[in-house]
């Protein structure tokens, strides 16, 4: 994996009411409210919220849709971005399993 790619969102806030920078699929099960109008939650929240939930024409998620690709439902992966979402899920496995070659577990 390339370096700086990881990043980190705390999960500690010091005001009650700092909803925008709570993550979106926590929002929208703690306070579904605030993802409607008049509320406006954030793009990023918005994306969030949308992760976990299936396709209402193939029931799969957003991520096996883009990696294994779909014919059925609209929002699939162009052929170049499913060579390319596949291209690297196969190098993402690769590196996990380098790092396990790497360090042993411990027990
Ligand atoms: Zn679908």
């Amino acid at each position: 994996m390339a370096e700086g790619r990881v990043r980190l969102r705390s999960n500690v806030v010091a005001r009650d009411d700092a909803w925008h920078l709570v993550p979106g699929e926590v929002l929208i099960a703690r306070r579904p409210d605030l993802m409607k109008p008049p509320n406006r939650p954030t793009q990023l929240q918005t994306d969030e919220s949308m992760y976990y939930v299936s396709c209402g024409v193939c029931s799969r998620p957003i991520n096996v849709i883009m990696r294994e690709g779909c014919t059925q439902c609209s929002h699939g992966p162009t052929p170049q971005q499913l060579e390319q979402a596949q291209e690297e899920h196969r190098r993402g496995l690769e590196a996990v399993e380098e790092e396990r070659r790497r360090r042993p577990a411990d027990d």
